[in-house]
């Protein structure tokens, strides 16, 4: 709970200076997005300055990639929770996901019950599966397969992986496996932390599972992972069906973690 606690408070502040850091930034890039497009007009095809704009807008175009990641993560969202289906969520997903896993990874779905409901941002769900995803992806660069499992599961009170308290009830689960390289004990036990990243320079911000673990927790929900180096990696979120709502847990009210104000 200690090593929770940090944890909580190291995301909070990394999260309001990054915010305030990709905000800045944000205006910085409007100015020479905006005025890269305006001098690309205003060139003929041929002009030998036209490779050089190109680049500059190129870079600034992925400048501007990586403030959005970090305004998403620094912000403290307005959550719109509501009634979703995980297997529409996942269904309407895919597309996407096959898009951003590439061609030598082949995605499976399973969906192992017919109806899985839970109370969500369907935004957030959205980002857990495309973060999990694209770090499936980059274990696969000779590729594999994703499959993503769905199915209701019955919690019993107790410890969570994490070392969370586990409220007892139903939970979907939402398992996330790759065929990838797995990783060390080393690398697992540091990937929920901000900025950790294997990845080469410019390949990875160490913000993608830091969020994920973010969204879940705020979603009273709980996420574990599973991994064999040179085999691949599971990641199982749980999050709390609807059957799972106390009377405490009314839509309204924010379900920030504890320890974290
Ligand atoms: P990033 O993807 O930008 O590096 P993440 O927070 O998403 O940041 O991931 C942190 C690190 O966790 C990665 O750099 C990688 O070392 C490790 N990792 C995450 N997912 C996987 C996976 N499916 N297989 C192997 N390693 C992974």
């Amino acid at each position: 709970l200690e090593e929770q606690y940090r944890q909580a408070q190291k995301m909070e502040a990394v999260g309001q200076l990054a915010g305030g850091v990709a905000h800045d930034f944000n205006n910085l890039l409007t100015v020479i997005n905006g005025y890269s497009d305006i001098i690309l007009t205003m060139l003929h095809a041929h002009d030998p300055a036209r490779p050089m704009v190109e680049a500059v807008k190129r870079s600034g175009d992925r400048a501007a990639d990586l403030t959005r990641q970090l305004l998403a993560f620094g912000r403290q969202q307005v959550l719109q929770p509501q009634v979703l289906d995980l297997n529409a969520v996942v269904g309407e997903t895919a597309q996407m996901l096959r898009r951003l896993i590439g061609e030598d990874v082949e995605l499976v779905t399973r969906p192992g019950d017919p109806l899985l409901l839970v109370r969500a941002d369907p935004g957030q769900v959205n980002q857990v599966l495309m973060n999990l995803a694209v770090n499936a992806r980059d274990a696969m660069p000779t590729g594999g397969t994703l499959t993503i499992e769905t199915r209701n599961e019955v919690l019993e009170a107790g410890t969570a992986p994490d070392g969370a308290e586990m409220r007892a009830g139903p939970y979907v689960r939402l398992s996330v496996t790759d065929t990838g390289t797995g990783m060390t004990e080393d690398v697992r036990r540091h990937i929920f932390e901000p900025f950790f990243t294997t990845k080469e320079q410019g390949k990875g911000t160490g913000l993608g599972l830091a969020t994920v673990y973010g969204i879940v927790k705020q979603s009273g929900g709980h996420i574990e992972v599973e991994t064999v180096l040179g085999h691949g990696t599971t990641f199982r979120v749980y999050l709390p069906g609807i059957g799972g709502m106390t009377a405490s847990q009314s839509p309204g009210e924010s379900s920030a973690p504890k320890g974290a104000e």
